[in-house]
């Protein structure tokens, strides 16, 4: 038996789509099939402006330039991250401050964030791990009182909710990825979400190489020039229809996928009650929205003996996330704090195999390998 870590799932009707690109002609960015995305994403989650792009990388990247820090700016963020949240906003010449996460659950800690906060401090990044949301309000309230500009990196985060508010609408502004390892693929591929009126139209500016193209197509103007910074964030129609024939199924996709988190919490939980292993409860204010399953194990040692077991076993199970402010490039940049629950997610963390396809019965012999190993 082999049971890979991931597998993309398609729902058959992305080559189509792709090849009507092909046959129209309608190639590069912002055509039909993005204009049916962005409908998609902005009536369904009420979110004010979205933009696809082509990753969460980029994203993150037009969330720097909207924040408008810079040289002598510091903006924190979490260590236990991928490391594209914190190169969009180092690009920018801004210094990364790192803040630990929760000991309970890997988000961001608000406990820990106020006292990181100086007159230098200019954003505040959150990751929502795992699709499970950082308890915004207090986020919220922080910010306000320091006047920060707040990114959502929702990038594991799509149709998960935060007190019945769509994770991504709540920060100024709010990043997706649909990277093929993500819940909704295209391959590569991504999404900015703008809940701040002000931003939009500098927004869509960034996207468009710095001209105000989009407000062009429109009719709004009757030439495009050059009017700011920017970059060619926009991906092409065809990654668009690709991700379009994705969010048609966006509601079986995550049924299937919550059934699967389901499952593997019934093979789990009386494990986690006995301590041998450990992994959050959803606090009442979140949703779990299936981007994966994972669970820590008591010690580095102990992790590297049950990715072996499930290894030797044909179950191909991952960590991730070396701890940002540790890393090569970070050497020397950190002001030396200590940040312990990153320490212990980063080398305690176990993730089990996960995707569409993955059936019941599978998700049993993985639960009874991991009993039988811890
Ligand atoms: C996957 C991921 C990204 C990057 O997404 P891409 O679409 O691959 O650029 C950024 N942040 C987090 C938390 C991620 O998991």
């Amino acid at each position: 038996m082999k049971i890979p870590f991931n597998k993309p799932y398609f729902t058959g009707k992305e080559p189509f789509y792709v090849a009507q690109c092909a046959f129209t002609g309608e190639l590069s960015g912002n055509g039909t099939y993005t204009q049916k995305c962005h409908d998609f994403f902005e009536s369904r989650y009420g979110f004010q402006k979205a933009l696809l792009t082509s990753s969460c990388t980029d994203a993150l990247e037009m969330a720097a330039l909207l924040s408008e820090v810079g040289p002598g700016d510091q903006v924190i963020m979490p260590s236990f991250t991928f490391v594209s949240t914190a190169n969009a906003f180092a690009l920018r010449g801004a210094d990364i401050v790192f803040a630990d996460i929760g000991e309970d659950i890997p988000n961001i800690d608000p406990d820990k964030l106020e006292a990181l906060i100086t007159e230098k401090t200019k954003a505040l990044v959150v990751v929502h791990y795992a699709g499970l949301a950082v308890d915004m309000d207090r986020i919220m309230d922080i910010a306000g009182r320091h006047n920060l500009f707040v990114v959502e990196d929702a990038a594991h985060a799509i149709d998960s909710y935060y007190k019945e508010r769509p994770l991504g609408s709540i920060g100024h502004v709010g990043t997706f990825s649909f990277h093929e390892t993500k819940n909704i693929i295209a391959g590569e591929g991504g999404l900015l979400t703008v809940n701040d009126e002000s931003l939009i139209e500098r927004a869509e500016i960034l996207w468009e190489k710095g001209t105000n193209r989009a407000a062009f197509s429109r009719g709004e103007v009757n030439k495009y020039e050059w009017v700011d910074l920017g970059s060619s964030y926009l991906p092409s129609d065809m990654t668009a229809a690709f991700l379009y024939s994705q969010l048609q199924h966006l509601g079986e996709i995550q049924e299937k996928r919550l059934h699967i988190w389901q499952k593997y919490h019934e093979e789990l939980a009386e494990t986690k009650n006995q301590g041998l292993i450990y992994y959050p409860d959803t606090p009442s204010y979140a949703t779990q929205n299936g981007s994966m399953f994972y669970f820590l194990a008591n010690s580095d040692k102990q992790r590297k003996k049950i990715l072996e077991y499930l290894k030797k076993n044909g179950i191909l199970a991952v960590f991730h996330y070396l701890p940002l402010h540790e890393s090569k490039y970070f050497e020397g940049k950190h002001d030396g704090r200590d940040l312990p629950n990153t320490r212990e997610y980063s080398s305690r963390i176990v993730r089990l195999p996960f995707y569409v396809e993955l059936a019941d019965t599978e998700i049993e012999v993985i639960g009874d390998r991991v009993r039988s190993i811890v």
